[in-house]
């Protein structure tokens, strides 16, 4: 079944705002001890009252149940806007819970309408992030999530003038998104540890690590051995989401020590070469593709997926670097490699909402020709042209990054005063990096 009938046939008849991710997904930071239930929705805290006695609550939290009473009954949770917002696009473009639902059987997409809102459910999938330790501090991200854009802010102070910056993601250090240090006792990662033993290791179909970078992360490499210590034990997929910002001896560690595990990777990036280098700070480009190309050959992954931001920046060379992983898919086969495209909304002045009306023609241009190009060969999936198409629309349709966005001029000003502050902490140029959009920055 196709993902629109999946929309209309299966999930639309359940209620008009079900999404199997509300039960059987998680996001939890074990770092700040917060958790959502996509990428989407905003984090909120865990309660750790209880938790020690059922560490089930990482995930069954008031909010969780809250929000899944709501999609019983058809109601919007606020959380989800982005999905709401590809919706009223129209009846063309489904968003993300149908891919966040068609996951999972239909059976239990049913027993979860009908379980009673308040019980506790067990995870099927799960992203999980032990800390925020990168080595990277790309333009989009901030240091919640990033130990390098700490030491940014830390060495040079807060960035400033930023009028949309509303929750202050470039102000400050965020403490509080990194309670505990690697050895120090954290509740959370004791909790997951303890719900891991107990039965999570038999529930859970996939565990995804994030970050920061996992592989930077002590914790990473102690689950990774326990899957060596407990050969069979456990049937749960493990994937990892990572840079691939490192040198060659850290990725043969990874694959050697998960030999015998079913191993995905989960790699960003969304533009090529300088423009890429200039996006996503610390990236070698030539290091990311020799990577790659390790992995790739290795053949010891499931899959090796590319997940792209799309931002304002990296829309020129978009087109050429998808034209690039879609080299890779004819060389290693188009199970080996796949690509998503998620439409960034924080921050709202790095949108590609914010460019120009005939830029954003010029980009839905490129796009169109994309299609068009491999139009007559299988190498793109399902998903992925129904991504493409989506941005094609949204570039034209969407008119704010999110519905509590500041209006054009205040995220013009701050896109030029953030990229202007980035330059000099980052040694950077941006309409070096950019041709093609320095003629409007520089208006700006
Ligand atoms: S944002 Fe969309 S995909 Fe994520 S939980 Fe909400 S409805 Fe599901």
């Amino acid at each position: 079944m196709n993902d629109l009938d999946y929309w209309r046939q299966v999930l639309n008849p359940i209620s008009k705002s079900f999404c199997a991710a509300k039960w059987y997904n998680a996001t939890i930071w074990l770092g700040s001890g917060q958790t959502t239930s996509c990428h989407h929705p905003p984090a909120h805290s865990i309660n750790l009252a209880e938790l020690a006695n059922n560490p089930k609550l990482l995930h069954n939290t008031p909010q969780k149940k809250q929000d899944r009473e709501m999609m019983q009954k058809g109601q919007r949770p606020a959380g989800c806007e982005y999905c709401w917002r590809i919706e009223d696009m129209g009846q063309t473009s489904p968003s993300d819970r149908v891919y966040k639902s068609k996951i999972y059987p239909i059976e239990d997409l049913h027993r979860a309408a009908q379980t009673p809102p308040d019980q506790d459910i067990d995870l099927k999938t799960l992203e999980i992030s032990f800390d925020r330790t990168c080595q990277f501090a790309c333009s989009y991200c901030n240091p919640a999530f990033s130990s390098t854009w700490v030491n940014d802010l830390k060495r040079n102070g807060p960035y400033t003038d930023l009028v949309s910056d509303g929750r202050n993601h470039f102000t400050h250090e965020h403490r509080g998104s990194q309670l505990y240090t690697f050895g120090e006792e954290n509740p959370y990662v004791d909790a997951f540890f303890k719900w891991w033993e107990s039965d999570l290791h038999q529930t859970l179909q996939e565990l995804r690590i994030t970050g920061g970078e996992p592989l930077m992360s002590g914790y990473t490499w102690r689950l990774i051995d326990w899957f060596r210590d407990n050969p069979g034990r456990s049937n749960t997929r493990l994937a990892i989401n990572s840079n691939l910002g490192m040198p060659r001896e850290k990725i043969q560690q990874l694959l050697a020590a998960c030999q015998g595990i079913e191993l995905d990777i989960y790699s960003s990036n969304e533009s090529m070469g300088t423009q890429a280098e200039y996006i996503r700070d610390g990236l070698v480009w030539q290091q990311w593709v020799d990577n790659m190309e390790y992995i790739l050959d290795s053949g010891k992954v499931r899959g090796l997926h590319v997940m792209c931001t799309i931002n304002a920046t990296c829309l020129e060379t978009l087109p050429e670097f998808l034209d690039y992983l879609v080299e890779w898919k004819k060389k290693y086969g188009d199970g080996a490699l796949s690509f998503t495209l998620n439409i960034l909304r924080f921050p709202s002045f790095q949108s590609p909402l914010v460019l120009p009306e005939h830029i954003r023609e010029h980009h839905r241009q490129q796009l169109s020709d994309f299609l068009a190009r491999h139009k007559h060969h299988s190498y793109l999936q399902e998903h992925e042209i129904a991504h493409i198409t989506r941005l094609y629309d949204y570039l034209a349709m969407v008119k704010t990054p999110h519905s509590e966005s500041f209006d054009m001029p205040t995220l013009y000003h701050d896109f030029k005063q953030f990229h202007q502050q980035y330059d000099r902490r980052r040694g950077k140029k941006f309409v070096l990096a950019f041709p093609n959009l320095a003629e409007w920055y520089n208006t700006l």
